[in-house]
């Protein structure tokens, strides 16, 4: 029975390793201790390089179908620790209770899923003589390196995909949030071989050691655009494959003809879902000036009624920042604003008293070159922008170094779809935001990432392809041709 109150270790090789040293891991609501999690040395690390490695010949070599009932018992075990593992998750996140549930939950749902998912093989040439056929074989010792705004789904993403492929895993999960995850490898420890799914945690020097690392083969990367630059400049050296999912600028495009009441709800947990921290929330709002005031009014008023604290205690459903460094930020984009004149449609006060919340923020049409629009906020900080010509509108949505996602809101389905086939980002959303499934493929354009996750595509991402082409038994051939060659005789 895994306790998740205390006694955090990583895994490596099957086993639970203490840290020499440790790294506190705070209640962002409270900025109170947690608890200490491992802080991984250089040889541990290899270690467990060395332990994914050595597992990996025997663990490629596994039937799928074996590989299948493993990926699907890391969901049953989540699901049957639903209740402490979104305790813990909430303690070292900040996201309410209430709104933990969807991605622990969501996790089990995701690996149960991802069980199940089948790897194309593509005959290439049939012929009398000759077969060709190219299937997908796993990479080898995949890096998994995960950020702290949903650190058990993201880091779920990543196992799932490289273990069902036939790859093994050392996951590092952000220093700010590596209870859960840690306390995931412990639960898995008597289900899967040792050395199949390794976890550690640490400094600011172990996603560095990962990605230069001689005996890792692929790096499966989530975080912002500036790491990502970082991660693929390491991996270069060993030429790694790397997938990256970055950091996002994503517009909302909202059309004259929708009903402002019943878009303004959806439309606020678009951009404050997490308390904005989502890298596909809506962080610029482009709204039609017919209904910029009406929408402007109806956004406030939600803002009103959404009670935001301490995720244990009872009701509430907006949480803080995760950290300092990131509650900082916010508040320094914040101060700009002020700075520069914007209005504040709500919010614009960082909070008293203790944890890092800064209550939700609405910009009221600030300049298109302000910070406010220009840069990721990641945090309940989102301008309004109103528009008058639709084409200027997806102008200024398109007018990024981000592609990572967008949405258009409208009644008006075919109007929507036009908008949307005009976005260049990897993924629009049509009256709705945030809805990610392992069947649909993601995939940031631009500076929002290389690569893809989740669908066939994400998993192909853990794999590389090999084409066998069999020209074939030439003895036969040779057979039928000898007594042709008597008869010429
Ligand atoms: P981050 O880039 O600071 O850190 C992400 C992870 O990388 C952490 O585990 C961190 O310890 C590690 N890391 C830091 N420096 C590293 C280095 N030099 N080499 C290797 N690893 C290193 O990101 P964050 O602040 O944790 O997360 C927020 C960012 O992540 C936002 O920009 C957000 O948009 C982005 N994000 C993107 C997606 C997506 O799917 N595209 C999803 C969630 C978050």
């Amino acid at each position: 029975m895994v306790d998740f109150t205390r006694d955090f270790t990583m895994t490596i090789d099957g086993a639970g390793v203490p840290g020499d040293a440790t790294i506190d891991v705070l209640n962002p609501a409270t900025e109170g201790l947690v608890a200490k999690a491992p802080d991984c040395t250089r040889t541990q690390l290899d270690d467990a390089v060395a332990a994914a490695r050595a597992a990996f010949p025997k663990w490629r070599a596994t039937p799928l179908a074996e590989r299948r009932a493993a990926v699907a018992k890391i969901g049953e075990v989540i699901g049957a620790n639903m209740g402490a593992m979104s305790r813990l998750f909430t303690l070292e996140q900040g996201r309410p209770l209430a709104m933990t549930g969807p991605e622990v939950g969501g996790a089990a749902f995701w690996a149960q899923t991802v069980a199940q998912q089948e790897l194309p093989v593509t005959v290439n040439e049939e012929t009398p003589e000759r077969r060709s056929e190219t299937r997908h074989v796993p990479l080898g010792v995949v890096g998994a390196i995960v950020p702290w705004n949903f650190p058990l789904m993201i880091g779920i993403w990543k196992i799932c995909g490289a273990l069902l492929t036939g790859n093994t895993l050392v996951i590092k999960p952000s220093p700010f949030t590596p209870l859960t995850m840690l306390k995931l490898g412990e639960a898995m420890r008597e289900h899967l071989p040792p050395g199949v799914f390794n976890v550690v945690s640490g400094g600011d020097d172990l996603g560095p050691w990962m990605t230069a690392h001689p005996d890792i083969d692929k790096i499966s990367f989530t975080g912002s655009t500036a790491t990502g630059k970082r991660v693929m400049e390491s991996a270069a050296s060993t030429l790694k494959r790397v997938t990256l999912e970055l950091g996002g600028n994503d517009a909302a495009i909202v059309l004259p003809d929708v009903d402002v009441e019943t878009v303004a709800e959806p439309l606020f947990w678009a951009a404050f879902a997490n308390s904005g921290q989502v890298c596909t929330a809506a962080k610029r709002i482009y709204v039609h000036a017919d209904i910029y005031d009406e929408l402007a009014r109806a956004l406030v008023a939600v803002a009103q009624r959404v009670p935001m604290g301490d995720g244990m205690a009872e009701g509430n459903m907006l949480g803080p920042i995760q950290n300092r460094q990131q509650f900082d930020r916010v508040k320094t984009l914040i101060a700009d604003a002020r700075a520069n004149g914007e209005r504040f449609l709500t919010g614009g006060e960082p909070a008293e008293g203790d944890g890092y919340f800064i209550p939700v923020t609405i910009v009221d049409n600030p300049p298109e070159d302000s910070r406010t629009v220009q840069e990721e906020a990641f945090g309940p900080f989102v301008p309004l922008l109103k528009y008058a010509d639709l084409d200027e509108a997806i102008a200024r949505a398109n007018a990024s170094d981000y592609g990572l996602a967008g949405s258009v809101w409208s009644n008006d389905m075919e109007a929507a779809v036009a908008v949307a086939e005009r976005l260049e980002t990897g993924t629009v959303w049509i009256n709705e935001t945030l809805y990610v499934m392992p069947w649909t493929p993601f995939a940031g354009h631009k500076q929002s990432g290389i690569g893809v996750e989740h669908g066939i595509d994400g998993l192909l991402e853990f794999t590389a392809p090999q084409t066998i082409t069999a020209r074939k038994p030439i003895i036969a051939e040779n057979a039928e041709a000898a007594p042709a060659a008597e008869t010429a005789e």
